[in-house]
């Protein structure tokens, strides 16, 4: 691989090869695509993204990402604020919301609880989580984590964390196959799934 590219698209290139799923030499691909396609993807993706810098935040209650905070589902009213799920990631959030199966609302935790990795409560917004439990009118936690280690170690934790509150905990049924991450689950399984949960 040389950089005869020159250093401007050099950058462009390894910067695209940080995305997920990108590597080098479709990182390249990527560049030069967009090179080719000015008018049709140069241009407005470069607009999209200055758009994006520019005016995503975090929701400052639920941990979503929006244009405003509080986010567009934490401020609409005809959503069920007696229901919070938690979501390990937005991508989970975002396939909760494609199943059009729930109306509740929502809690982002920034990841998950991990030995291994040395990530503790502090580091993920489960404080946060806890204050809105006990502050806003909820009547139920649905724990919409992944059924791996690291998601069910998260999982129980909240579930202690929770006991006593007086608010319901629940899981997603195991129609999520372990391993699974939500996004990558069909929106029937995830909304089959939502109905069928069960105490944590
Ligand atoms: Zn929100």
């Amino acid at each position: 691989m040389s950089a005869s590219a020159g250093p401007e698209i050099e950058r462009l290139i390894s910067l695209l090869a940080k995305l997920p799923g990108l590597g080098p030499r479709s990182a390249r691909r990527a560049a030069l695509a967009l090179l080719k396609r000015r008018d049709q993807l140069l241009e407005p993706l470069s607009a999209a993204l200055g758009e994006a810098a520019a005016r995503v935040s975090v929701c400052s209650a639920c941990g979503s990402l929006d244009t405003r905070d509080p986010c567009s589902i934490c401020a609409d009213a005809a959503r069920d604020a007696s229901l919070i799920c938690v979501v390990e990631e937005v991508g989970a959030l975002w396939a909760m919301e494609r199943t059009g199966a729930y109306r509740g609302r929502y809690h982002v935790l920034g990841g998950l609880l991990s030995a291994l990795d040395g990530v503790g409560p502090e580091a993920l917004r489960i404080g946060p989580l806890a204050a809105r439990a006990r502050d806003e009118p909820v009547k139920e936690v649905i724990l919409a984590l992944p059924a791996t280690v690291d998601g069910q170690t998260t999982a129980h934790y909240l579930a202690d964390r929770l006991a006593g509150t007086g608010v319901a905990v629940t899981m997603l049924a195991r129609g999520v196959p372990v391993g699974g991450e939500l996004d990558w689950l069909d929106d029937g399984t995830i909304a089959q799934a939502l109905r069928a949960r069960r105490p944590a």
